[in-house]
Parts: C-alpha cells; structure tokens; sequence
C-alpha cells in the first residue's frame, strides 16, 4: 500500500523539524541558533559529494579530527566522506530561522536528517531538515599556514589543527590514554580507537607529537596567521597514569607549555586539559605558562561518575576530583579553572536519568556547587560515537530538550551567582560565538563577554 507508507513517512520526516520549531517557540528567550546548533551536534550531518572538501589539496579547511571521532559512523562506513574529508565546522545564516552566523563544529552520519549539499545551479551550498532548507552554509578557507609542511613531511593540519573559526590551536600531543579498556576509559571517549581507526586506514596519525614538530608547526601558524585570529592553544590528550617519555602527566603537558612560552612568549593563551592533579601538579602547570586549566569532570552525579568515568574513579575519586578543582582555584584564579563536562551522557542507557527534569536537576546541582565558589564549568555537547559503550547503546544521544533546558540552566545559574562565562571561549552571543562544540557560547549576551575578555592577556 504505497498511500500508508508514504502517509507514515511524512509522520516521521515531520517529526524532527516540528521537535526543533517547538523548542524554538517554547524556549523563546533562548537564540533559535542555539536550539538548532545543539541538534545539529547531538544529531551529526549527512554530506552530499558536492559538499566534502578536497583535503588539503583544495580551498577548503577539512576536518582534522583532532582528538575524538566526534562522527556517528566508524571511519569504514563514511564512503566518500573517508576519502574526502568533510569541513572543519560550518557557518549556518539565513533561511526560515533567519539565522544570525552560526559556527557548528562538524559531525558526520550518513542517517542524518540534515544534510549540507550544492545547489546544482548556483552552486551554493545550503543545509536542509527533512528536505527542507534551513540555512545558507558557508565554510572556512584553507588557512595559508595548511599549505605548508613541516621539514619532515608532516602536515601542519595533523600537528598543530586549529577550531572554533581559526581562534584555537588544539594540540593533541598525545594521542592516546592511559586509562585502557572498559574498566577505566570513560563511557563516551573514543580516543583509543580513533588513535586505532586512523592507523588501520594508512593516515597519519601521531602517538605522541614530539616538541620540535609542535614548536615547528606553531612557527608556520604564527608566521602565516597575519591578522592573528589564532588566540589561544590547548594541550591536551589521554591521562597519563604512569609517564610518557619517561615523565608523569604535569611535566609531560607543561613541557610543550615551556617550549612554547619560551619560544613564542604571550603569543597565545595557553591552556591545559588534564586530570584533576595535586595542587603542587597545578602549580607547574602554571609555572610553565599555563594560563586555563581543565580538569575535566565529565558528568555531576556521582553514581553516574563511577560508572561513565571510571578510570577517573579509579585513579583520583569524585571527591578528590572536585576538592582539586577548588585546589587549582587557587593556583589560577577561579576564572581560569574551568572543567568540562560532557552534556548528555547523564541521560544515556543503561545507567542514566530517565526524565529530563532528573537529568537538568543533577547538572544543576553540579553547576551551583561549582559557581557558588567562583568557578565556571562549560560544556560539551556529547557526540553519541558508535565504537563507545554509551554511543553504541544511545545512538540518538540525549533528548534535545534536556540539550536546551541545559542552555537555559547554565544561563540561570551564572546569573545567579553573579558571575561571567569562562574567558578565552571568544566573544558571547548568538552571531559572534565561535566555540563550536555547543552552544553555550551562542545563548550568552554579547556584552557578558567583550573583546578584553575573551582574550585574556
Ligand atoms: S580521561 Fe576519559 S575522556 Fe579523557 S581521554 Fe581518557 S578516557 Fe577519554
């Protein structure tokens, strides 16, 4: 009965942008941007061929994948987009939303109700929901500093990759974490196999990033990167639980810090994610010219803690966890303490809240107890990776309400305490934010966050 399929089809096409258009009118005090940036990151995004780039062959800055997968399909099953990487991120205006500039970091899957393809006449590019256009897409240029090598061959994309519109240099120096297998690592990270999938498909793809070729590729970025959109540069990579190099996780990271502080002095914020460590840790964090520090908790409740994140558990405990955040406070100011969480993961099966209101109340929690003593926390919109325990058993991630009921609660609960958004994320507000893995950054007031601030000397 062709009528009723179809009948059913359109119940089911209509579904997602009448899911997306109620939140918009429901949450109307919130920027439209922000609902659809959080559906467009907990949902990912089919590419036609016309819409993938030509690596870094063409006028387009691919995607570099610099830490996680952040793709809703392994590598194998991408077909074309494995060849051709798809952008960086996006930049969404206009359509029916009448969008103001929209900066999405980019997640594929290929069963995505949106999809970014070519107008075949105007060649334009352009997203649509259910078939419908939604947005005018624009993409980020080939920066000059991606057309130039390393002396050893290596590409300054898979050394030095920037994000968030150019503003941040994201350097992975180690690829890989020590918190192995499905007693430590956390429920949501594909690190490991991201580090396992590039290897097996012949890309490069660097264990650890020795200092000269970080020092070399940076040199490249600053010489190219004229009008100095590059801010600030985050160290990062897996917990060291033993050494790397023969050093433990402190000199580790600070290491490249030192390296870099010397060379180029102030010429970027610096910035390290890493464990919550002891306080005399942090304090060469700072000595080697760190600037923001991220212990990263991952997720408030402290069931869920144990469970999602159990290497963390294991290695430093939820208590503790917390204690050297404040610790770190200390040794930084609370402004520039700042721990991730990863939105989303509270909701996920097995083990997380089934309602959105247990959900918002636990993450509310965890922001008030945070704030109240100075401290911001940001977040993450967590990207369902199907080679992950909780990406394979919620490939839909979280509810998109609880996504923009977070948005609002973050928004309440800073305003509350009196307190401004995390420096070094860029300016605030929909149309300027470029921080691109959530929304956060889109629903804040532009002059919550000026210029000063957002690159904090
Ligand atoms: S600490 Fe957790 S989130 Fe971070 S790299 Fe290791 S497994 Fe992944």
């Amino acid at each position: 009965m062709p009528g009723t399929q179809s009948a059913s089809v359109a119940a089911v096409t209509e579904s997602r942008t009448h899911l997306v258009e109620g939140l918009m009118q429901r949450f109307g005090h919130l920027p439209r941007e922000a609902v659809l940036k959080e559906d467009l990151l907990r949902t990912g995004i089919d590419f036609a061929d016309s819409a993938l780039t030509d690596n870094l062959d063409g006028e387009v800055k691919p995607k570099s994948y610099f830490i996680f997968s952040f793709d809703q399909k392994p590598l194998a099953e991408l077909g074309a987009a494995a060849k051709r990487r798809p952008p960086e991120e996006l930049a969404l205006t206009g359509g029916p939303y009448a969008l103001r500039r929209t900066i999405v970091s980019v997640r594929v899957n290929p069963d995505s109700p949106y999809r970014v393809e070519r107008e075949p006449e105007s060649r334009a590019l352009t997203l649509s929901l259910e078939g419908r256009l939604i947005a005018d897409v624009g993409l980020p240029p080939m920066p000059e500093y991606y057309r130039h090598e390393l002396a050893n061959g290596k590409t300054v994309m898979e050394t030095a990759p920037t994000i968030q519109w150019g503003y941040l240099i994201y350097l992975t120096v180690l690829r890989l974490c020590q918190y192995f297998g499905a007693h430590e690592e956390c429920g949501f990270c594909d690190i490991n196999h991201n580090w396992r999938q590039h290897k097996r498909e012949g890309r490069p793809y660097t264990g650890v990033k020795p200092v000269a070729d970080v020092l070399e590729a940076l040199a490249i970025i600053d010489r190219y990167d004229t009008t100095k959109a590059s801010k600030a540069y985050t160290l990062t990579g897996g917990s060291v639980t033993s050494t790397v190099d023969g050093l433990a996780e402190a000199d580790f990271y600070g290491r490249y810090a030192q390296a870099i502080e010397e060379r180029f002095p102030h010429r970027w914020i610096g910035k390290v994610v890493a464990q919550a460590l002891p306080k005399a840790d942090v304090q060469r964090y700072k000595d080697y010219g760190i600037t923001i520090y991220h212990p990263n908790y991952e997720v408030w409740d402290k069931r869920l803690f144990s469970l999602i994140s159990p290497g963390k558990e294991r290695y430093v405990g939820r208590e503790e966890w917390h204690r050297r955040i404040f610790d770190a406070a200390e040794v930084f100011g609370p402004r520039y303490v700042i721990p991730n969480f990863v939105a989303g993961v509270e909701m996920a099966k097995p083990f997380g809240f089934a309602a959105v209101d247990d959900a918002i109340a636990s993450t509310t929690e965890g922001l008030d107890y945070f704030m109240s003593r100075g401290v911001t926390p940001r977040f993450t919109t967590w990207c369902p990776e199907p080679t992950t325990p909780l990406g394979r058993d919620n490939p839909n991630g979280a509810p998109l309400e609880y996504h923009v009921r977070l948005l609002d609660a973050y928004r309440e609960t800073l305003a509350k305490h009196g307190l401004k958004p995390p420096p070094g994320y860029g300016v605030a507000g929909a149309g300027n934010a470029v921080f691109s893995v959530s929304s956060f950054m889109d629903t804040l007031a532009p002059e919550e966050v000026p210029v000063e601030e957002a690159v904090p000397a």
